[in-house]
């Protein structure tokens, strides 16, 4: 074969030895006969055979190749290989929504009778997943903070098989000790699940802290622009492998090529946004910090965080979202959101866009007022989830609204 006509790079074999940007644009592309620069969306449900016997053969798993879009799709391969590579684990499945990652994990490798500790400020759909629907089939939850170690090993049981977490968790930004729930699970004969889609594995790697299962919504910062719904499920061991796949291919919570390739461009500048955002998140909680009309800021990126020195060790940086308390209730806090002119009044994150919420009336507001006061979710508090804009333009923005709070105060305090 002519140099020329050499498919160059149509595999990367040495996908290890390179670093990780370079595996974030790289990593799990095949390229086709028309050597196409860009992944291919491989939009197709089905794929054809050369013979009836080779039909047999992929059919019987005799052979291993493409049969079905359910099962395994070109697309969506490259997207799990690139994933699967940044957060150094060795397979995984790729699916529908991160929610059907996290009903993926549950479903393939628990069973009727298990028990499962989890943290209680999960994601508010997987707190209703657990409790509410998964507990039907005979699957318990016990829910913890995720800061009290104490709590962790009291819940375990002899049923015990996993151990779930997010960290940090949203919106107060609460740090779990990794090590330590890994270290916990493993003497316990249990799994290590972390739900990473805050962090992405530019910020924090949770195989590199021992956990077992990592899952992701790649709606949030993988995709990074607002546009698609999907999750995976990463794993580092064939056998739970195994198990995902057997689930996925059967049941069919699996993602759209469509979907795949969107993420794939996510993925291409994922360090580049995880790091633009979280350098504006750091500095926007200072400035909140020394705001007059501010009470509380939860950011694990500031000094006042009661675990920013575990958050330094186990995270590269403190990811997007800021939260914080201003002084006043519902009404203030709902008038600095407002206020703002450019900022997107809605729950999503993890987009260019950033975003503003009233956690106790949005993602919270249908818990009970004891459930929301026991979460620490108050009426006095907003949360930002920080997006690609100039940091000065997104202060400004929320300055119309704390700076009228602010002046008042100010000038009877002048008043004496
Ligand atoms: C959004 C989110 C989910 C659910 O993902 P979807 O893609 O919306 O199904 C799960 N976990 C966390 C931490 C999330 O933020």
């Amino acid at each position: 074969m002519s140099k020329r006509n050499k498919p160059k790079g149509q595999t990367l074999n040495s996908e290890d030895d390179l670093e990780f940007d370079t595996r974030a644009v790289r990593a799990g592309q095949v390229r086709t006969r028309e050597q196409e620069h860009n992944d291919p969306i491989f939009a197709t449900s089905s794929f054809v055979f050369d013979s009836a016997a080779q039909a047999a053969a992929r059919f019987s798993e005799q052979e291993i190749g493409n049969v079905y879009s359910r099962f395994t799709n070109p697309t969506v391969r490259t997207f799990e290989q690139r994933l699967a590579s940044l957060e150094g684990g060795t397979h995984c499945v790729a699916t529908a929504s991160g929610m059907s990652a996290i009903l993926t994990t549950c479903l393939a490798l628990l069973k009727s009778g298990d028990h499962v500790v989890a943290a209680h400020d999960l994601f508010g759909a997987t707190v209703s997943l657990f409790a509410n629907i998964l507990s039907k089939f005979g699957i318990k939850f016990t829910f913890v903070s995720v800061t009290d170690m104490e709590a962790w090993q009291d819940s375990i049981c002899p049923q015990t098989k996993m151990l779930f977490i997010e960290s940090p968790t949203n919106p107060l930004g609460e740090v779990a000790d990794l090590t330590a729930l890994a270290e916990l699970a493993h003497e316990n004969n249990a799994l290590f699940v972390v739900d990473n889609c805050l962090c992405t594995p530019v910020l924090q790697r949770p195989f590199e802290l021992n956990a077992d299962v990592v899952i992701h919504s790649a709606t949030k910062y993988i995709d990074g622009h607002g546009r698609c719904v999907g999750g995976a499920v990463v794993v580092r061991d064939q056998e739970l492998h195994k198990e995902l796949f057997a689930f996925l291919r059967t049941a069919g919570p699996s993602m759209s090529p469509f979907n795949a390739w969107v993420f794939l461009k996510g993925l291409e500048s994922l360090r580049v946004r995880m790091r633009a955002c979280s350098d504006s998140a750091l500095e926007l909680a200072r400035w909140l910090e020394a705001h007059p009309a501010v009470g509380r800021v939860y950011y694990p990126g500031l000094k006042s965080h009661p675990q920013h020195a575990l958050a330094s060790k186990q995270q590269s940086a403190y990811g997007g979202i800021v939260a914080f308390e201003i002084n006043g209730g519902r009404p203030q806090a709902w008038q600095v959101i407002d206020s703002t002119k450019f900022l997107s009044i809605t729950a999503n994150l993890g987009d260019a866009k950033t975003t503003i919420t009233h956690p106790a009336s949005t993602t919270h507001g249908r818990l009970t007022q004891e459930q929301r006061d026991a979460a620490g979710i108050r009426d006095s508090l907003i949360r930002v989830a920080v997006g690609l804009e100039e940091v000065d333009d997104i202060k400004a923005d929320l300055a119309r609204g704390l700076d009228a709070m602010a002046v008042p105060r100010a000038a009877r305090a002048a008043r004496g």
